[in-house]
């Protein structure tokens, strides 16, 4: 980490500028924040946590032929990842009733969706993220057609895959977030997963007991929130030795 030259701090990572042309070092902090900013604490051990799982998921998803930014993990807490422009949307899939769409919608928490919905916001923290819908991604020119078309590909096929890693484990996938990149590679660009997959932005429920194991328990005050994310890494196999 040291003399590495800081790129970008966000709320839960930091880049910085990678050891080769095209690469980047993502550092998983512990700081953890919810609703847009508002709530702010520390999980300790989270990035630990966070770095391994999501290499685990990326590491997955590479092997079904999903295109990455995901190199590799080099140590505790940093991975080396592919330099990609963001696409300024979040993709949210919803298998099961959680979160906001229960306040916008009206419906009840752990209440099963007619059909996996995939939605879209605006990143900008300014603006509170935003929801909108396909016409504003490709009419402000975030994403043409033709890379949303893909994004949503790839993001149901992630949907489908994520969803029986997790039944594996005893855990239901309720919803997440992930974000995605452009890759330029000489006179060609392609579109690649990237950001991270973790308890952080995932909700995550115990299939017999319906226990939260991600981030709201955070934002609800449940309290137990390093043990549930050692939880998942456990069940995934990926705890690491020491958990900070
Ligand atoms: N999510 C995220 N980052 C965000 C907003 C949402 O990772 O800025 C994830 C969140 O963890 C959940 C899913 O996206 O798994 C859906 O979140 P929702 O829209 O219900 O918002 P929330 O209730 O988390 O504010």
């Amino acid at each position: 980490m040291a003399n590495r030259k800081k790129l970008y701090e966000g709320k839960a990572k930091i880049l910085y500028k990678g050891p080769r042309p095209g690469t980047l070092v993502q550092y998983f902090k512990d700081d953890a924040t919810a609703f847009n900013n508002e709530k702010r604490g520390v999980i300790t051990g989270k990035g630990v946590l966070n770095n391994t799982i999501s290499e685990y998921m990326m590491t997955r998803l590479t092997e079904i032929g999903i295109t990455t930014h995901f190199i590799e993990r080099l140590n505790m807490r940093e991975q080396l990842i592919k330099e990609v422009e963001i696409i300024p949307i979040e993709v949210v899939v919803r298998n099961i009733a959680a979160g906001q769409i229960c306040k916008r919608l009206g419906l009840d928490e752990g209440q099963p969706l007619p059909r996996s919905l995939v939605e879209y916001y605006y990143k900008a923290d300014e603006l509170g993220d935003p929801l909108i819908s396909d016409e504003h991604v490709t009419a402000f020119g975030w994403a043409s057609h033709q890379e949303l078309e893909e994004i949503v590909a790839v993001t149901l096929r992630v949907n489908d895959f994520l969803s029986g890693i997790f039944l594996g484990i005893g855990v239901r996938l309720i919803d997440f977030k992930l974000e995605f990149g452009r890759l330029f590679t000489d006179d060609n660009v392609q579109i690649v997963l990237a950001d991270e997959i973790s308890p952080d932005n995932c909700r995550l429920w115990d299939i017999k007991t319906n226990e939260k194991l991600d981030k709201d328990r955070f934002r609800r005050d449940l309290g137990g929130e390093r043990e549930a994310y050692q939880d998942i890494a456990r069940r995934l196999g990926v705890l690491p030795e020491m958990g900070n």
